[in-house]
C-alpha cells in the first residue's frame, strides 16, 4: 500500500476546548452555564463541522467588485463569497452580536457573546471584522443618546433575524493617516435642506457591503485636529439599493483577510447625519474602538486555538522516524510553548470581556473603570503579537504542508498578521497606554492592585515561583516608568512598546496563575499550573534599562 498522509481533523470546538470550558465554569453562575451550554455546543459543532468544511471549500473564492453593468451604468456591486453569505446568516441566528445586547445575563452577557464569537471566528475567514464593527456601532449609538438613530439602527444591528440584521462599517482611515486620524480631510457641508453632505476619500473601509457606517468628517469652518471632526452616521444605499453619492474605487489587494471586502471609497456629497454634536468626533467614536479592540483580542485567541487544535490533531496522525509526532518530546515541547502563550492570551482577552460587560451594566467602580481603559489597549496589542508568533510556529508544526495553500493552514498566518495593524498598531496603542497612565495616576495603581488581588489566593507550591515573576515584573515596570518620566518624553516614547507588552504579559501570567490555582482546587486539574510555569519562563518582563 502506498503511504497516505492524513489531513488534520477538528471535533466539536466547544467540547474539545478544556480552556474555554474551565474558564466559563469558574466565571459564570452554574445555572447560566447550563442554560447557554447547548448554544455553545451547537456553535462548536458548526465550527468544527459544517462551517469548517464550507471554509475549506470556499478557500479560493474572494469578493468581487463589479463597477459597471452591461449597459454602462455605474453600479459598484460587491459579491461576497458563499462562506461569508452563510456566515452572516449564522451570526445573526446564533446572536453573535445580539447576545451582548439582550441583557439576559446582566454583565455576563458579554462573556457569553465573546465565547460565541471565539467559537465562530476561526471557521469564517474574519467575518469577525464586520461583526466587530456592528457591535461597536451599536454600543456607540447607544452611548450617544441620539434616540432617533438608536431607534433606526440598533434593532437591526442586534437582530437575530437574518432578514432584518444589519452590519456596520467604520470609515476612519484616510490617505493622510490611519493612526493620525485628526488630520482627516473629509469635509461635511449642510446642503441647505437639513442634510449634511460628505466630501472626501476613505482609504480603508472593510465591510463595504454594510447597511450603515459610522465615519468622521470635518464640518466646514471647524478647527483642526480630532476635536474639529464630527461623528456621522451614513446609510450608503438608498431604498432601491443604489449607492448614495459614493463610488467604490477598488477593493484592496491584501496579504490576508482576503474574504473581507476592504474598499477605497470616494464620497461626493454622501448624505449623513450627525451622531453627537458637530465636534469631538474622535472622542465620540471611542466606544466603537473599545469594542472592536475587544473583538481583535478574542479573534487573536480564537485563531491561536484553531492553529493548536489542528497541530495537535496532526501530531497524532503524522509519523516520522518510526513514531507519531505526538510521541516526540521536542515536538510536544514546542506545542506546549504555543499552548501556554494561547492560554495566557485567552485569560487576558476574556478578562477584558468581563470588564467590558461590567462597564456596560454600570457595575464597574472607579478603579476598575480606569483599569478597563488601560487594559483594552494593553490586551489588544499583546494578544495581536502573540497571534502572529503562534501562527508562524503552527505552520512549521505541519512541516512543508503548513506552507501549502490548499491545506488551508497558511491563511491562519496571513489573517493573524492583520491583528497587530488594524484598530491601532502596536506602537500607537503603546503610546495610548502611556497617555492613560499620564492622564490619571490611579491607572497604574489600579493595575498593580488588580495583580495583587489575583495573586492573593494563590498558595500552590507549584505556582510560587511564577508568582514571584509577576511581582518582580510589576516592580520593574513601575520603577522604569518613574525613571523614564524623569528623563523626558523621547525616553518614554522609545520604551513604550516594551513597557506596554510587559504590562500585558504580566497581567496574562497573573490571570493564568489565578485560574490555575482555582482549577487545581475545584477541578483537581494541575494542567493550568504546568502552563503557568511554562509561560512564566517565556519572557514576561521585556523592559530593558
Ligand atoms: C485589512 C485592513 C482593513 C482595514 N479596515 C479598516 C476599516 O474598515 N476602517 C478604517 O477606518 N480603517 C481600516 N484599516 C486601516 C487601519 O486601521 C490602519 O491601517 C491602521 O490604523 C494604521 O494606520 P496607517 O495605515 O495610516 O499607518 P501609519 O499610521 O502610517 O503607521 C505606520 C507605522 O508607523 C507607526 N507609528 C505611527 N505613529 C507613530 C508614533 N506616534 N510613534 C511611533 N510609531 C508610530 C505605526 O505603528 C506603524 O508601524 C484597515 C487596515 C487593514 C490592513
Amino acid at each position: 500500500m502506498p503511504f497516505h498522509q492524513q489531513p488534520p481533523a477538528l471535533g466539536n470546538q466547544y467540547e474539545d476546548d478544556s480552556v474555554l470550558r474551565s474558564y466559563l465554569k469558574r466565571t459564570l453562575p452554574r445555572e447560566m452555564l447550563n442554560e447557554i451550554e447547548p448554544s455553545l455546543i451547537e456553535m462548536g459543532r458548526l465550527a468544527g463541522g459544517d462551517l469548517y468544511r464550507m471554509q475549506l471549500a470556499d478557500r479560493i473564492n474572494e469578493p468581487v467588485l463589479t463597477q459597471w453593468d452591461a449597459w454602462g451604468e455605474r453600479i459598484d456591486h460587491i459579491e461576497l463569497t458563499p462562506l461569508w453569505r452563510a456566515a452572516e446568516r449564522i451570526a445573526a441566528e446564533h446572536g453573535v452580536v445580539a447576545a451582548a445586547y439582550e441583557g439576559k445575563y446582566g454583565s455576563n452577557s458579554r462573556t457569553y457573546q465573546s465565547a460565541l464569537a471565539y467559537l465562530f471566528t476561526p471557521s469564517t475567514d474574519i467575518y469577525s471584522c464586520p461583526l466587530a464593527m456592528t457591535d461597536g456601532a451599536a454600543r456607540t449609538l447607544l452611548s450617544s443618546g441620539n434616540q432617533s438613530l438608536i431607534d433606526r439602527a440598533v434593532p437591526h444591528l442586534t437582530s437575530r433575524d437574518p432578514g432584518t440584521f444589519w452590519t456596520s462599517g467604520q470609515w476612519m482611515t484616510e490617505l493622510s493617516g490611519g493612526s493620525d486620524v485628526g488630520i482627516s480631510e473629509t469635509v461635511a457641508r449642510p446642503d441647505g435642506e437639513g442634510v449634511w453632505r460628505l466630501y472626501g476619500r476613505k482609504w480603508f473601509t472593510s465591510a463595504a457591503t454594510s447597511q450603515m457606517a459610522l465615519t468622521l468628517a470635518r464640518p466646514e469652518g471647524n478647527g483642526p485636529g480630532g476635536r474639529g471632526l464630527a461623528l456621522f452616521y451614513v446609510e450608503p444605499r438608498d431604498d432601491s439599493g443604489r449607492l448614495q453619492k459614493i463610488k467604490i474605487d477598488r477593493l484592496k489587494d491584501k496579504l490576508g483577510t482576503r474574504k473581507v471586502p476592504t474598499a477605497e471609497l470616494t464620497l461626493d456629497g454622501t448624505p449623513a447625519q450627525l451622531v453627537k454634536g458637530t465636534t469631538d468626533g474622535v472622542r465620540n467614536i471611542a466606544p466603537l474602538l473599545n469594542i472592536t479592540r475587544l473583538w481583535n483580542g478574542i479573534s487573536a485567541v480564537s485563531l491561536m486555538r484553531r492553529g493548536l487544535a489542528l497541530a495537535l490533531d496532526y501530531a497524532n496522525r503524522r509519523t516520522a522516524f518510526g513514531t507519531t509526532l505526538s510521541a516526540k518530546p521536542l515536538h510536544m515541547d514546542t506545542l506546549a510553548g504555543l499552548q501556554s502563550e494561547f492560554e495566557a492570551a485567552f485569560h487576558l482577552a476574556f478578562f477584558a470581556a468581563e470588564l467590558t460587560g461590567r462597564s456596560e451594566t454600570m457595575e464597574l467602580n472607579e478603579d476598575r473603570t480606569i483599569l478597563q481603559r488601560l487594559l483594552i489597549p494593553v490586551m489588544k496589542l499583546t494578544t495581536g503579537k502573540q497571534a502572529v508568533a503562534v501562527a508562524s510556529e503552527v505552520l512549521e508544526a505541519f512541516g512543508g504542508a503548513g506552507f501549502i495553500e490548499d491545506t488551508g493552514i497558511p491563511t491562519l498566518l496571513r489573517d493573524s498578521q492583520v491583528l497587530p495593524i488594524w484598530e491601532g498598531t502596536t506602537n500607537v496603542l503603546s503610546l495610548d497606554v502611556l497617555k492613560v497612565i499620564g492622564r490619571d495616576d490611579r491607572a497604574l495603581l489600579a493595575f498593580t492592585e488588580a495583580i495583587h488581588s489575583l495573586l492573593e489566593p494563590v498558595n500552590s507550591p507549584g505556582l510560587l515561583e511564577a508568582k514571584a515573576t509577576v511581582r518582580a515584573a510589576v516592580e520593574h515596570a513601575v520603577n522604569w516608568l518613574k525613571i523614564a518620566k524623569g528623563e523626558g518624553e523621547s525616553r518614554m516614547d522609545a520604551g513604550a512598546r516594551r513597557f506596554a507588552l510587559t504590562l500585558g504579559r504580566t497581567m496574562e501570567l497573573a490571570l493564568l496563575i489565578n485560574h490555575a490555582q482555582w482549577s487545581q482546587a475545584n477541578e483537581a486539574d494541575t494542567r493550568a499550573i504546568v502552563m503557568a510555569r511554562r509561560f512564566a519562563n517565556s519572557g514576561i518582563d521585556l523592559i530593558t534599562d
